[in-house]
């Protein structure tokens, strides 16, 4: 299934819908407005005045009236452990191999030992080698450099990462409002 993105009247995104709940704000006539190519046609009942079908496309991207949301939108993205992979593109930040999710784990970058945070900034993605091998230690301890450094996903890369079946519009949308390109790897 395709998910709608839904943004408030400034063009912020917001979240995933599914199409069955973007319908609902058509049919209400409570949409702002829409971009990018119809993701879903709807066809609904027969209209009264001339038996013809009614259809409602559902674009892709849609703005719903109503209160400007962003200042609700979560700065600090929700954690979990497959957001986490995407994040580091499913490559483990010791080795550089690229893994299936199934052999990735979560690592603290300063072990939980020593007082390091569930958080976005301490975690990074590692093989499970790599993670046996670092133990308890920082990397610096452990002379495993982290081949990139742990960030907190800015809101659109969260709903990048959060989906996996984007289609083009939403991708180039939600790209244009990441705020800055980021050269994260370390040489
Ligand atoms: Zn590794």
């Amino acid at each position: 299934m395709t998910y709608i993105l839904r943004c408030d009247i400034a063009g912020t995104p917001l979240r995933w819908i599914s199409p069955q709940d973007a319908v609902r704000h058509y049919a209400m006539q409570t949409i702002a407005w829409e971009l990018g190519d119809v993701a879903q046609r709807f066809h609904g009942g027969r209209r009264a005045v001339d038996g013809m079908r009614t259809v409602i496309d559902v674009s892709a991207i849609i703005s719903v009236h109503g209160p400007v949301h962003s200042a609700s939108v979560r700065q600090v993205p929700p954690l979990s452990n497959s957001l986490l992979f995407a994040r580091d593109q499913f490559l483990c930040l010791y080795c550089g191999q690229s893994f299936a999710a199934g052999q990735l784990t979560r690592d603290h970058v300063v072990p939980r030992s020593r007082g390091g945070k569930d958080t976005w900034e301490n975690l990074a993605t590692a093989c499970r080698a790599c993670n046996q091998r670092k133990a308890d230690r920082t990397p610096e301890e452990a002379r495993m450099p982290l081949l990139a450094v742990p960030y907190v996903p800015q809101p659109a890369e969260y709903l990048i990462l959060s989906n996996r079946r984007i289609i083009g519009d939403q991708m180039s949308f939600l790209r244009s409002r990441m705020r800055k390109p980021k050269n994260r790897y370390v040489a």
